[in-house]
C-alpha cells in the first residue's frame, strides 16, 4: 500500500513516541506546530508517489517481492535503479530542501548487502530475517530513520575503550528471545516523525568492541526510547518563506535499556562485518546526499535568477552576474555528474544489489560538502545585502511604514514591493538563516565527514593500476625497486583493482518508461542508453 501524505500524517498519530522539543514534551507529533515543516517535507515523498507525473521515478518494483513500492524503499538491481533514485532524491528535495526519507533507501540497500554477505559466509540466517522486515517496510510504506552516528565520546578512544561506554550504542545483554541495547545516537534526521529506526554502528570494529557492532530495528515508540528533537525547520516564522513549511529536525536517541525481538536483529556482534555494513551504507548515501544537495542548488540558482531580476538587472547583459550563476550551475551539475558517473559505473554485489561507484559517490559528495559555501557565497553576491537586512514581514502591514518602504525600496516599477521582498526572503531562509547553516554543515558532514570521503576516495581508487599503466610505459623494472615493497598500501583494499572490476559498464534501462510531462520536462530525469546505442 502506498500512503498519501495524509495517510502518513495520520499514521503517525497511532505512535506514542517518548519526544521533547527545548525542553516540552510532545503530545502528538503530528500535531506538533514544532515538527509540521518536517512532516509536510516527507509528506512530498508519499504524494510524489501518486502524481501521474513522477510516480515513474517515486515507485519501482522491488524484485524479491514483485510489489511496487515507494523509490525511498526500494533496493536497486541496476544502474538505471540508481540513477532513478538519484533523480527521486533531486526531485524531491528541490521542492522541500531535503525530503529525508532517502536514508532508508541507503540503509536498507546496505543492510540487505551485509545480511547476504553475513549468511554466505558463516551460515547465518540474518537475509531471510531481514527480508521480512524489508517487506513489511515496502508493504506499509513506513518510514524509517537511520540511527547510525553514535555520541562518539572521545574520538582518540575506541568504543570499548570509552569511560562511559553509553556514548555509544551497544548490546548490553543477550536474552533467548532478543538482545537489549543501551546508548546514545547523536544525530538523527526527521527522528520524532519516523515510524522505526533502523540502527547500525558507525563506525569499523575490533574484536574488542564486538558489542558496539550491532544493527537491529525499532518501532519508534518502543519502550524506553527517548527522542530528544530540535524543530523541523523555521516553523511559525513569517520572514521564512519556505522554511516555515518545509523543513528538517534532527533528533538524539537515547537507548535506555531497549529490547529488540531476534526477528528485528540483523547483526549482533560480528565486528568482522562493520565495516562493510558502514562503507556500503556510506557509499549508497553519499550517492544519494549528490541528489539532495542537487534538489538544494537547484533552489538556489532559480532564487539566484530571481534575485538578479527583481533588482533590475539582466545576468545576460552583466558578465559578472553571468559568471555568478554559470559558477554556480558548474559546481552543482558538477558534483552531480559524479553521481551521475556513480550510477552507471556502479556495480551489482553477490547479493544482487546494485551499488554506486564508490570513487565518484565519494568525489561527488566531497566536491559537494567542499563547495556548498561557495554555494552560498555566489548567492549572496547576486542578492546584495537586503537578504540579511531587509525589514520584517511585519513592517509589510505597518501603516506608518508601509508606504516609504514600498515606494523607497520599490526596484522596477512592474515588480512590486512586496514581491521584490518574497523572493529577498526566500533568498535569505536559503541562505543566511538556521536552516541555511543547516544546509552546509549536513553538506559537509552528513554522510561523513570529509576526512572520511577522502579515506574512501583513496580505498578504492586503483591506485595499483595507475601505477603498472606508467611501469609498463616506462618499459618494467625502470625504477629498479622490488615489486612488492613498492607497492603502493592502500587501506582495505585486497587487490590492484580493488573489490570493482574496472570493466565497460554495460548498460540496458528497462525498455519503456513513462513520457515526461511538464513541468517536469526541463528537469533532467534520463534514461540511460542501452547497450546497443
Ligand atoms: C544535519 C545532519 C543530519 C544528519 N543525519 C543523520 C542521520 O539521520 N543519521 C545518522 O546516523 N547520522 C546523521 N548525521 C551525522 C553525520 O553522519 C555525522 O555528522 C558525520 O558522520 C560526522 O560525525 P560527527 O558529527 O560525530 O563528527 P566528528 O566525528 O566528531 O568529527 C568532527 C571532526 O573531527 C574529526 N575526527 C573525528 N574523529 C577523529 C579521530 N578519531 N581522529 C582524527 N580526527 C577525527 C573529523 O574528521 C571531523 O573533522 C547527520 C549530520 C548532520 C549534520
Amino acid at each position: 500500500m502506498l500512503m498519501t501524505a495524509e495517510e502518513y500524517r495520520e499514521s503517525l498519530r497511532k505512535l506514542k513516541p517518548r519526544v521533547f522539543i527545548n525542553g516540552d514534551k510532545v503530545d502528538s507529533v503530528a500535531d506538533e506546530p514544532r515538527l509540521a515543516p518536517g512532516i509536510n517535507a516527507m509528506g512530498v515523498t508519499y504524494d510524489f508517489a501518486h502524481d501521474e507525473r513522477y510516480k515513474h521515478l517515486m515507485t519501482a518494483t522491488e524484485q524479491s517481492s514483485g510489489k511496487l513500492v515507494n523509490r525511498m524503499l526500494h533496493i536497486d538491481r541496476s544502474a538505471q535503479d540508481l540513477i532513478e533514485k538519484l533523480e527521486a532524491v533531486r526531485l524531491t528535495c528541490r521542492e522541500v530542501g531535503c525530503a529525508q526519507r532517502y536514508l532508508a533507501h541507503d540503509s536498507l540497500s546496505a543492510v540487505y548487502q551485509a545480511t547476504h554477505r553475513m549468511d554466505e559466509e558463516t551460515g547465518s540466517e540474518y537475509l531471510p530475517r531481514f527480508l521480512n522486515y524489508l517487506h513489511r517496510v515496502q508493504d506499509e510504506d513506513l518510514s524509517v530513520g537511520v540511527a547510525m552516528t553514535d555520541g562518539k565520546g572521545d574520538r582518540s578512544l575506541r568504543p570499548s575503550q570509552q569511560a562511559n561506554k553509553d556514548v555509544y550504542v551497544h548490546i548490553k545483554e543477550r536474552r533467548k528471545d532478543g538482545i537489549i541495547i543501551r546508548g546514545a545516537k547523536a544525530i538523527i534526521t526527521g527522528a520524532p516523525y519516523m515510524h522505526e529506526l533502523l540502527v547500525m554502528q558507525c563506525r569499523n570494529m575490533t574484536e574488542a568492541d564486538a558489542d558496539f557492532a550491532v544493527c537491529c530495528a525499532v518501532p519508534i515508540d518502543v519502550e524506553n526510547l527517548t527522542i530528544i528533537s530540535k524543530p523541523a525547520g523555521r516553523p511559525g516564522e513569517n520572514a521564512a518563506k519556505f522554511a516555515a513549511k518545509y523543513g528538517q529536525s534532527t533528533a538524539v536517541a537515547i537507548f535506555d535499556d531497549v529490547f529488540v525481538p531476534w526477528e528485528s536483529v540483523f547483526l549482533a556482534g560480528e565486528w568482522q562485518y562493520s565495516q562493510f555494513l558502514t562503507s556500503t551504507y556510506a557509499t549508497h548515501h553519499r550517492h544519494s546526499c549528490i541528489g539532495a544537495r542537487a534538489g538544494f542548488g537547484d533552489l538556489l540558482i532559480g532564487a539566484g535568477v530571481m534575485m538578479i531580476e527583481t533588482n533590475g538587472l539582466d545576468a545576460a547583459r552583466h558578465p559578472h552576474l553571468r559568471n555568478d550563476l554559470v559558477e554556480l550551475i558548474k559546481i552543482v551539475e558538477g558534483f552531480y555528474a559524479c553521481g551521475a558517473a556513480a550510477s552507471i559505473y556502479g556495480f551489482s554485489d553477490a547479493s544482487g544489489v546494485h551499488q554506486p561507484d564508490g570513487v565518484f559517490s565519494n568525489v561527488g559528495k566531497l566536491l559537494m560538502a567542499s563547495q556548498i559555501y561557495d554555494m552560498h557565497r555566489l548567492a549572496h553576491d547576486v542578492s546584495g545585502g537586503l537578504i540579511v537586512a531587509l525589514p520584517g514581514p511585519d513592517e509589510d502591514h505597518n501603516p506608518e511604514t508601509k508606504g516609504d518602504l514600498m515606494s523607497m525600496l520599490q526596484t522596477r516599477p512592474d515588480v512590486p514591493y512586496d514581491k521584490r521582498m518574497d523572493v529577498a526572503r526566500l533568498m535569505q531562509d536559503l541562505t543566511t538563516s538556521d536552516t541555511a547553516g543547516w544546509m552546509s554543515v549536513i553538506s559537509l558532514h552528513g554522510g561523513g565527514s570529509p576526512e572520511a570521503l577522502k579515506r574512501e576516495i583513496y580505498r578504492y581508487y586503483p591506485l595499483q593500476e595507475r601505477r603498472e599503466l606508467v611501469e609498463r610505459l616506462l618499459d618494467r623494472g625502470v625504477l629498479a625497486v622490488d615489486d612488492e615493497t613498492s607497492k603502493n598500501q592502500q587501506p582495505g583494499r585486497c587487490c590492484p583493482v580493488g573489490c570493482q572490476i574496472p570493466a565497460t559498464p554495460q548498460l540496458a534501462g528497462p525498455p519503456t518508461m513513462a513520457p515526461i510531462e511538464a513541468p517536469l520536462a526541463d528537469t533532467k530525469i534520463k534514461q540511460l542508453p542501452s547497450a546497443a546505442e
